[in-house]
């Protein structure tokens, strides 16, 4: 057997540790799991009794359409349910845009140390890579999206641009008056995907959604997920928000019933919390700056994070690998960043501060100095 060429050179998704034998492992001493990029502190409260009523309905297929879930999306951001499609997982949704918009002879562009699925939903396509370079090590956003020259970056080959914002694995954000002016010097027969995987978490003065430029550009789409902010990446929910026209071609190609109906019946739950949201995010800002700077106290380097996570620079691969190695034997999950290039780098979540207290202790064990 042999697969199709684009699928040839691909390699799988890669998840960081096995876990689930990480966890066994360290049983009965409870595993301290920062690899990734889950919420410490669980869905709002209204979640659980909302999916024990959808248990006594899986015998039935879920709503194709997810109604009541797109409906509740379409009052949050202001625009219509045509132009919401829901995911199994946003991870899907990137996939499929990969399906719809990318193949052999079309460009995609993306940024170097974009989120590793850009990459992969392209080759899987079989379309061709423009990997632009990130910004430099030392600018305020380090290894960010030069958007500049991604816009430079864009031919009449391009269909697809990948943006993430904040972006994993960097942390790193661009501003809503740089993304407002990239949209507007970006061609049309470009699709713009902004991955705002992290969009809830963001807060700083200057990051703006793209969702708000939606009106403006047609060819703009946004992805978002209920994994991170919203805590519940088991259960697998993500959508997109475009123009009616690009969300329909996407649904296309959507497997029937991709999101279950337990997954339905939780996100909307969810989403009727703001105040859960608030709190947590809230509590993830204070955890996340207060373990950046015990980690710079201790003299490494840690990016600029709008997220739930830190990508720290242990200065070289033998330090990190120690490091790791050190953490692992402590029952502490970073995860690695070879897989990104960068091997000199961990990313952390930031947990609560139980799980941060313990990771700074088996830091600090590990005896390792900058
Ligand atoms: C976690 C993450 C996703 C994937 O989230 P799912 O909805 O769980 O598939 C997408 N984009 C980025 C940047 C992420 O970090």
């Amino acid at each position: 057997m042999k697969p199709q060429p684009p699928i040839e050179a691909l390699r799988a998704y890669d998840p960081g540790h096995d876990l689930v034998a990480l966890r066994r492992a360290a049983a009965p001493e409870l595993l301290v799991e920062l690899g990734s990029n889950e919420n410490p502190y669980g869905p709002a409260p209204g979640v659980r009794a909302a999916m024990e009523a959808a248990l006594s309905q899986v015998h039935r297929y879920p709503d194709p359409f997810g109604g009541d879930l797109k409906r509740a999306l379409a009052a949050k951001h202001g625009v219509s349910p045509a132009q919401i499609i829901l995911g199994n997982g946003s991870h899907e949704l990137l996939m499929q845009l990969g399906q719809v918009f990318a193949g052999p002879g079309v460009d995609v562009v993306f940024s170097q140390y974009g989120f590793a699925v850009f990459a992969i939903a392209t080759a899987a396509a079989g379309a061709r890579a423009v990997v632009v370079p990130a910004l430099p090590v030392d600018a305020s956003k380090p290894r960010g999206h030069d958007l500049d020259g991604l816009l430079a970056a864009v031919t009449p080959a391009t269909r697809l641009l990948f943006l993430a914002n904040p972006n994993n694995p960097t942390g790193t954000w661009f501003s809503r008056d740089v993304l407002a002016q990239f949209l507007a010097a970006v061609p049309e027969h470009v699709l713009v995907v902004v991955d705002e995987a992290y969009g809830e978490i963001a807060d700083a003065p200057d990051f703006g959604s793209a969702l708000s430029l939606l009106p403006l550009h047609p060819n703009l789409l946004v992805t978002r997920t209920f994994s991170k902010a919203y805590a519940l990446a088991g259960l697998r929910v993500g959508y997109a928000v475009g123009s009616a026209e690009v969300v329909g071609m996407l649904e296309r190609v959507r497997e029937s019933f991709n999101v279950n109906c337990v997954a339905l019946a939780a996100a909307e739950a969810a989403l009727a919390d703001d105040e859960h949201l608030r709190a947590t995010c809230g509590e993830n800002a204070r955890q996340r700056e207060a373990l950046a700077e015990a980690l710079k106290s201790r003299g490494w380097q840690v990016s600029p994070s709008q997220t739930n996570f830190l990508l720290v620079d242990f200065g070289d691969v033998a330090t990190a690998n120690a490091i790791e190695a050190g953490l692992l034997h402590r029952n502490v999950v970073p995860r690695p960043m070879g897989g990104y290039g960068l091997p000199q780098c961990l990313r952390i979540s930031v947990g609560d501060a139980v799980e941060n207290r313990r990771f700074l202790a088996a830091l600090d064990a590990c005896n390792a100095r900058p």
